[in-house]
């Protein structure tokens, strides 16, 4: 079976005026997941099963209390725990001291990655643990497939390319994965025509919010108080998002039944 395009969606973001199409396009996957998990899939077997041993991520944890649904989140956390518990007593059985626990990495002090030995195993399925999480696995599965559906576009949809180029690029996040997956699929006289394009749309924008982020600060100098905002009322939050993705103003998603 031919795997799924995601060309209307794709579509729909390049049209939706985001400073990157793929911060709106993972927030949308985002959402239609929690609704999702939260809606009535916690009930079905298969599903539970699935969430209890893969868990959840500390963001998704958060966003999945934010959105409501107290006793949908109570049944797949009793489940999680109950999974945990199981595995507790054959992990602390086995655990050691002295015995070889193998490697994982964490963030160190000065934010770079740094590959430790764990002391035990306990502490290596703990880690382990904390790697995996239903939502994220899901959305990663998408996105994948949308990147895909973005060089598919390129190759054969020249609206998408002429819509694109009018659009307001990416966030630089994205970006690189933008890069990668061009350098991946398009043929190399097709990386000629579309990656300098690529470059040159990201650098217009973030010249533009670089310039919206100076006058917003500029706007608090008293001198300019009766000046016009231009277009930097909202520039913090799409700094912010040009930076590193996502949206920091959005409002905490909530359920809406
Ligand atoms: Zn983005
Ligand atoms: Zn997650």
């Amino acid at each position: 079976m031919k795997e799924k395009l995601y060309t209307m969606e794709l579509t729909d973001a390049v049209k939706a005026g985001d400073e990157c199409l793929f911060c709106w396009l993972e927030r949308k996957l985002e959402q239609e997941n929690l609704e999702f998990v939260l809606g009535s899939s916690y009930m079905e077997g298969d599903i539970r099963e699935e969430t209890s041993i893969k868990g959840f991520c500390r963001h998704h944890t958060k966003m999945m209390y934010d959105y409501g649904n107290s006793l949908g989140n109570a049944w797949i956390m009793k489940s999680r725990l109950e999974y945990v518990n199981r595995e507790w007593k054959k992990q602390m059985a086995q655990d050691m001291p002295g015995k070889k626990a193998g490697f994982f990495s964490r963030l160190g002090k000065s934010g770079d990655t740094k590959t430790q030995e764990a002391v035990s195993t306990a502490e290596a399925w703990i880690r382990l643990e904390e790697k995996h999480c239903y939502v994220c696995s899901r959305m990663k599965k998408i996105y994948g497939r949308m990147l895909d559906t973005f060089v598919y576009l390129l190759k054969a949809e020249p609206e998408f390319g002429r819509l694109l180029m009018e659009s307001k690029g990416f966030c630089l996040p994205h970006f690189a994965d933008i890069l990668h997956v061009c350098y991946e699929k398009l043929k190399p006289e097709e990386q000629q025509v579309w990656i300098p394009k690529l470059r040159q749309l990201m650098e217009t924008n973030l010249d533009r919010v670089q310039e919206d982020i100076d006058w917003m600060i500029e706007k608090y100098d008293y001198r300019n108080q009766d000046a016009d905002w231009k277009q930097s009322r909202d520039a913090l939050q799409r700094t912010m998002q040009k930076l590193v993705g996502s949206h920091p103003a959005d409002p905490v998603f909530k359920c809406q039944k």
